[in-house]
């Protein structure tokens, strides 16, 4: 198997695109090439650290120890399950569908708690749900998603990828 980028190098390869990416984008909008109000650079920020640190494609192997499950912490087991699931770098690490698949399994995880909490706790009133408008969800769905594809990139994973060997590997379990 050909070496691929360890979580710290994907990390590191990350943070640099970061940096160039905002010096970039506030040198622009000092020239008013660009208009990013603060609240989209926070939320392109948040989602990109939260691709980069917390929904990496490695978790495909969080059956295991990887980077992206311990920066989880106590929660780290939360991704076993889906370690198990998803092959390494098989659907997990496609282009489109690939980032998806944690944003669903991360769904499915808040959901049981959720469901759970209102189990235990009947009279509980969670906080509603905020109502999120194209120009909010705008920079986090940019964010997560180049974060996610500069890790396919670093990983030799064309856009192409899965769309045959990916999903076949994934049957064949
Ligand atoms: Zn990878």
């Amino acid at each position: 198997m050909a070496r691929v980028p360890s979580g710290r190098v994907h990390n590191l390869i990350n943070i640099a695109a970061y940096s160039v990416l905002a010096a970039g984008a506030l040198v622009a909008t000092r020239q008013d090439l660009l208009s990013v109000t603060p609240a989209q650079g926070l939320n392109f920020t948040l989602a990109f650290a939260a691709g980069t640190f917390l929904l990496s494609p490695d978790l495909d192997l969080a059956e295991g120890r990887v980077d992206s499950k311990r920066h989880w912490g106590l929660l780290g087991f939360l991704w076993v399950p889906y370690g198990m699931m998803f092959s390494h770098r098989g659907l997990s690490h496609t282009w489109i569908l690939g980032p998806l698949t944690r944003l669903a399994y991360l769904g499915v995880l808040i959901a049981l708690v959720v469901g759970l909490l209102r189990f235990v706790l009947p009279d509980l009133t969670l906080p509603p749900v905020p109502q999120l408008s194209a120009e909010v969800l705008a920079p986090f769905g940019v964010g997560y998603y180049l974060s996610q594809w500069l890790h396919l990139i670093a990983d030799g994973m064309r856009p192409d990828h899965g769309v045959r060997r990916g999903y076949r590997k994934l049957r064949r379990r």
